[in-house]
């Protein structure tokens, strides 16, 4: 089922009105954060209470197993208004965002970790920025404190390596945690693709995008969701959904490999005719299709990441569905129920 943020309605006394525009949303993606709540909620109460806009927290439950939807609904904000999504399975990050892009009805979208590890403290700071004229405001990592040696490293011969096949500019040590326009937004909403490599997709539209520095710090508690495993995946999407090199790259390898095969072929023939055959060079056949073996292989594995990225898109299953909702501005709560 494919979420249409129009069926959301406040319930004003016995009379359905239309939701009304937020001018500041914050999208937020939980997975079992149960023990971030107390200090998030407090945060963005200091952070919004400071900023007098009118600003909906939109809280997308990405199938948690512990009690991060009982606590997200039942929590009655001072100064700002919730509206909870609850997935009816976890779907992943990237779906939980793209429910919540879709819920957000802000003129500038803020995308924020339940973990605190994108200070909300630096939102007043992004929307100077975007009130200036900045489009999409990038918010990228200075520090990457209690992350390892080995995640900080891959992570930036990946963002090294993605910089150099993407067509589209992705800004290196960038999240999700940015602020974007309504029309970009907009724009990101239109995108129907199931691939979600959210940090390309927000990427893609351009506008004018601005780049902020910040540390990021270690979460405050829990571990991240993310294993090699998932991460490794990831960093495959991104590359496969923002680039066609690796096809092209596969087919000047195959050409290379049947250029030196020929030349090393012709230098067989002559060698044959003019010395004869002494029946030697097992180690040089050996090395050859093993060389050949491999490439390959390697290539069909290239392709084999493509066909299954098409398989997925013709598919064209949601990317995400919505079990509940509960939109909360103070003690006022409507409920629904949109699928079992
Ligand atoms: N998250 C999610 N679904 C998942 C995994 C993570 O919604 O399947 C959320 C998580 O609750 C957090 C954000 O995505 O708000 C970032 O997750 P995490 O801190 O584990 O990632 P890291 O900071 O290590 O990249
Ligand atoms: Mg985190």
């Amino acid at each position: 089922m494919n979420f249409n943020p129009a069926d959301i309605r406040f319930q004003d006394a016995d009379q359905e009105t239309e939701l009304p525009t937020a001018e500041l949303s914050i999208v937020i993606p939980l997975f079992n954060e149960t023990p971030m709540l107390s200090e998030l909620f407090a945060r963005l109460e200091t952070t919004i209470s400071s900023l007098s806009k009118r600003t909906e927290v939109i809280l997308v439950d990405d199938g948690s197993s512990d009690s991060t939807w009982l606590d997200i609904t039942h929590y009655a904000p001072q100064s700002f208004s919730t509206r909870c999504f609850a997935l009816s399975r976890n779907f992943g990050k990237e779906a939980a965002l793209t429910a919540g892009l879709h819920a957000a009805s802000g003129q500038a979208v803020v995308i924020l970790d339940a973990d605190c590890q994108d200070p909300p403290e630096l939102i007043p700071e992004m929307l100077q920025h975007w009130a200036q004229g900045a489009g999409v405001v990038n918010m990228k990592r200075r520090s990457r404190d209690g992350e390892s040696w080995l995640k900080r490293k891959t992570s930036s011969i990946y963002y090294r390596l993605l910089g150099m096949l993407s067509e589209v500019p992705i800004p290196a040590n960038v999240g999700d945690f940015r602020l974007l326009d309504r029309r970009v937004v907009d724009e990101i909403n239109r995108l129907g693709e199931r691939n979600r490599y959210m940090k390309g997709l927000l990427a893609w539209p351009g506008f004018n995008q601005l780049t902020l520095e910040y540390d990021r710090h270690p979460r405050v508690s829990g571990n991240s969701k993310w294993n090699y495993w998932q991460l490794s995946s990831l960093a495959i999407s991104g590359i496969t959904a923002f680039s066609n090199k690796p096809l092209r790259i596969a087919s000047w390898m195959g050409l290379m490999v049947a250029i030196s095969a020929f030349a090393y072929g012709l230098w067989i023939l002559l060698r044959t005719l003019l010395y004869g055959d002494p029946v030697s060079g097992y180690p040089t056949m050996m090395l050859v299709i093993l060389f050949l073996g491999g490439i390959q292989l390697m290539t069909i594995g290239i392709l084999g990441e493509y066909i299954g990225r098409i398989f997925t898109e013709v598919k064209n299953r949601p990317n995400y569905i919505i079990r509940d909702s509960c939109d909360r501005d103070g003690s006022s709560v409507t409920s629904q129920i949109r699928a079992i």
